[in-house]
């Protein structure tokens, strides 16, 4: 099993299927983005052996993220591949949604079953300042179809900038009720190498919660510590709502996660500093044996939490698009 020095063991496994998308989020990543050589990212046959040894280990769910998932061509092969997997209780994907008219039918088939899709604003032109991107109407249709196509759940994430879209909350909240999709409000993380973040841009966890409170009152829902999203659900039996405090209120001791790159190297924690090279092993003829034992001394190196407004804070090379988010 895959337990750290702190106790924590990791469940959930976070695969970047590509580092490319067709957004270019201005949190994420620049518009100028440099990605890897196709050669370098894990084939499917790669993942699927990666995945079998990590469930073997312990891992019970996975989520494929990117970059845009979606953008890899074939990605429903590999949705496929993993699904089989005995013992892997669930394949989930976090998507930006464009790809979902087309796609959402043939991944729901091969055994898709949750999506996240994200939105940060329901107004044209800030999805195209936020996105870079002229794509909401598209967006819009990506989440009927996934609702269409019976995804299960279908969240949308929303990350949530002062001065950008913190004046959306309550449209937002309205959106998730009359939907009835659990909309989790994400606080704005250092992963965009420096570009935009800085700390007046947090929007706190707790005032987004006071904002949708004033809306329609709340109650907390009861869920697991390691689901990194408290969630509330309206008194009144309309929606449910999240929000992710990972800068505010870190819930480091209770994360149970460990990311596989698209170019194969595992990495213990979003802003963790290293990288575990799996490809290399694979690549070099490795064992499963092998590929296990890089896990291990992934975990075995997890450190207690990220350092995010701290002294010691270093924020990763890797922008969020490369790491997989
Ligand atoms: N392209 C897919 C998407 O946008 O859903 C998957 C990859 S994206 C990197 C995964 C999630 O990370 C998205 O919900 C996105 O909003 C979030 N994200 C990206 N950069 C972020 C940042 N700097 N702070 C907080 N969340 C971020
Ligand atoms: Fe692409 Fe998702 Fe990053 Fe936006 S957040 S640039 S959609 S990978």
């Amino acid at each position: 099993m895959l337990v750290d020095r702190f106790g924590r063991q990791a469940r959930k496994l976070r695969i970047s299927v590509t580092d490319r998308c067709n957004f270019r989020c201005i949190y994420c990543m620049p518009e100028d983005a440099v990605f890897k050589d196709r050669n370098e990212l894990l084939t499917f046959t790669e993942i699927e052996r990666v995945t079998r040894v990590a469930v073997s280990l312990g891992i019970e769910t996975v989520r494929l993220t990117g970059g845009e998932p979606l953008a890899r061509r074939d990605v429903e092969y590999l949705v496929e591949l993993l699904a089989k997997i005995p013992g892997l209780r669930a394949v989930n994907m976090t998507t930006n949604g464009y790809f979902l008219p087309d796609k959402a039918v043939a991944l729901k088939e091969a055994g898709l079953k949750g999506v996240n899709i994200s939105l940060d604003t329901l107004d044209r032109d800030r999805f195209v300042l936020l996105t870079r991107r002229d794509y909401l109407q598209r967006v819009l249709e990506g989440i009927d179809a996934a609702l269409a196509a019976g995804f299960e759940p279908v969240k949308l994430n929303a990350v949530v900038m002062r001065g950008y879209n913190d004046d959306e909350v309550e449209r937002f909240v309205e959106f998730a009720r009359t939907r009835r999709i659990t909309v989790r409000f994400i606080e704005f993380m250092p992963l965009d190498n420096g570009s935009v973040w800085n700390n007046d841009l947090v929007v706190p966890a707790r005032e987004i919660l006071a904002r949708a409170q004033a809306v329609a009152p709340l109650e907390p829902v009861p869920h697991s510590p390691h689901d990194p999203a408290r969630l509330y659900r309206f008194r009144d039996g309309l929606g449910e709502i999240g929000v992710i405090a990972s800068v505010t209120e870190p819930f480091c001791r209770y994360c149970d996660r460990i990311r596989l790159t698209a170019d194969g190297k595992l990495r213990n924690c979003l802003f963790g500093l290293d990288e575990y090279d799996v490809r290399e092993v694979i690549r070099s003829g490795g064992s499963d044996e092998d590929i296990a034992a890089v896990f291990q001394q992934a975990v075995a190196d997890k450190w207690a939490g990220h350092l995010i407004n701290r002294e010691g804070f270093v924020k990763p090379q890797r922008t969020m698009h490369a790491i997989g988010g």
